[in-house]
């Protein structure tokens, strides 16, 4: 496959030429993605501007109907995009495809919250005067997405955008732009305007990201990535006091009451723990197990851990592909070798390996693991589950919340009045109460802390889109 810019409702070569887009399983290429500068960001950020009034002048309910249509296109190709996923980002073929499915879900639910942004009015303080509100697109967006969902974190920000009437410009990750072109054929296929939607994809991410922050014409910028790439867009922010939603990293814990339903619980971590990898953002990074059920789960978790196969994405059976790259790789690998220096004991998996010039690690669970080892304390996005022992409840909170993210966690009791007390106390934008699958179009996602600025999803997905005006009528 061979990607181009898609600006203006064209497709053009970049003047930087193409760069390669490689199979993590196997190094090999798989496609060639264009490398887009600074320039053509400009390009792509005028003709979104063009293309706003009439997109913003459009009914609720037409905007809507495009949405809708990519829907259908998406779940249409969900076999053929899953594939690409499969190809560009190495998740397994069936986690692909229900990663298409998630993607596709945002355009609907946000066909559908488009004809919701209902003003008020206002009782107003003298007879003579109205009062009302309305809501009105913030204007052009640019959006900034990873490489680990690579279609779904382009819809959860293209789809509200579009719906509240702002034309986007979208730089994906260099790791994994086809999937972002095939969405923008998607998009073209449905007759979206011209202009409405432009993609940007490139490998020089500080210059086309540099240029959305910099740029007056773009009021807002939504970004999905490392808090460290979030900070740095905050900085840059400052100048025009640039509208931003940032969704950054995460430091999961998962804990493990004595009362929980022990399958359950491990059903619920290994959901948590190996989707993808242990490339997630809501991954469970960290477990804490009260003391008295500790050997049980971790023996629980162990044998369901094992039945977790490693290869290629596309091989039948497999649950866990290749890591992204080798940096990703050695993080996971020094992640476990200071855990085992520290006094960890493997109890499965603990083998990382090069193939065919794909970066493997096997599923891995921990225990023996203290509060000093460097996992209980960084995002590791791997598939490693440390496994620590906590005598009571209130340390196992203390521990989850002693962190500078904020993004997902998730617990584990089968009692009520315990368990509403632990939501209500984790300091978390997200939390899965015997559930380890908590994302979902309808509702929201987002951090506290260091983990970001915002939600996605949910009614609240389209509010950063979308500028609030009071407006006092004297009569
Ligand atoms: P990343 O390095 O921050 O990259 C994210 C995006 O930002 C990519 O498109 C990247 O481009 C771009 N970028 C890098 N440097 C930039 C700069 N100076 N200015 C503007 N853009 C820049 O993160 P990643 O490694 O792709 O993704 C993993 C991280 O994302 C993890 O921390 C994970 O927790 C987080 N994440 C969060 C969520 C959430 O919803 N909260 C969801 C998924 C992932 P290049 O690819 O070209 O470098």
């Amino acid at each position: 496959m061979e990607g181009r810019l898609f600006i203006d409702g064209k497709w053009e070569t970049a003047s930087n030429g193409a760069f390669s887009v490689r199979n993590p399983s196997s190094n090999e290429e798989v496609g060639t993605a264009a490398d887009g500068s600074r320039e053509e960001t400009r390009k792509a950020i005028e003709a979104a501007e063009s293309a706003r009034p009439g997109w913003a002048g459009r009914t609720a309910a037409e905007r809507a109907s495009f949405l809708k249509e990519i829907h259908r296109l998406m779940m249409e190709k969900q076999e053929e995009l899953g594939e690409l996923i499969t190809l560009e980002m190495g998740k397994p073929f069936q986690e692909a495809k229900g990663e298409v499915a998630y993607a596709a879900s945002f355009l609907e639910w946000f066909a559908e919250e488009a004809k919701r942004v209902y003003g008020e009015t206002i009782p107003a303080n003298s007879p003579d005067k109205r009062m009302m509100v309305i809501h009105q697109p913030v204007g052009v967006s640019g959006a900034i997405t990873p490489w680990n969902f690579p279609q779904a974190m382009v819809t959860r920000k293209v789809a509200p955008a579009l719906a509240a009437g702002c034309p986007v410009v979208l730089k994906p990750a260099e790791d994994t732009p086809l999937s972002a072109v095939k969405f923008a054929e998607i998009c073209e296929e449905a007759g979206l305007p011209k202009g409405v939607f432009n993609l940007i994809t490139g490998q020089n991410a500080a210059d086309i990201g540099g240029e959305l922050m910099a740029n007056k014409t773009v009021r807002k910028v939504t970004f999905t990535g490392s808090t460290e790439v979030g900070k740095i867009l905050m900085e840059q922010g400052a100048d025009h006091i640039k509208k931003l939603s940032l969704e950054l990293g995460g430091h999961a814990p998962i804990l493990v009451l004595d009362d929980a339903e022990v399958e359950k619980a491990v059903d619920g971590t290994v959901a948590s723990k190996f989707r993808n990898a242990g490339q997630t953002c809501v991954c469970g990074n960290r477990v804490y197990v009260e003391e008295n059920i500790y050997d049980t789960f971790v023996e629980r978790l162990k044998e369901e851990v094992e039945k977790l196969a490693v290869g290629d994405g596309f091989k039948e059976g497999v649950a866990l592909g290749p890591l992204i790259n080798k940096e990703g790789w050695e993080k996971v690998d020094r992640h476990v070798k200071d855990a085992l220096d520290k006094g960890a004991e493997i109890v499965t998996g603990g083998r990382g390996w090069e193939e065919n010039g794909g970066y493997f690690y096997e599923p891995t669970v921990l225990k023996n693991v203290t509060s000093d080892m460097v996992i209980m304390e960084e995002e590791t996005f791997g598939p490693i589950a440390p496994v620590q022992k906590v005598s009571d409840e209130n340390e196992g909170i203390h521990l989850s919340n002693n962190s500078p993210y904020g993004l997902a966690s998730y617990f584990f009791t089968e009692s009520m009045s315990r368990g509403m007390k632990v939501a209500e106390a984790l300091e978390y934008g997200i939390v899965g109460w015997n559930d380890g699958r908590p994302s979902a179009a309808q509702a929201p996602f987002g951090g506290w802390k260091q983990s970001g600025i915002g939600r996605e999803g949910g009614h609240q997905g389209i509010e950063p889109f979308l500028e609030t005006k009071y407006i006092s009528i004297g009569l």
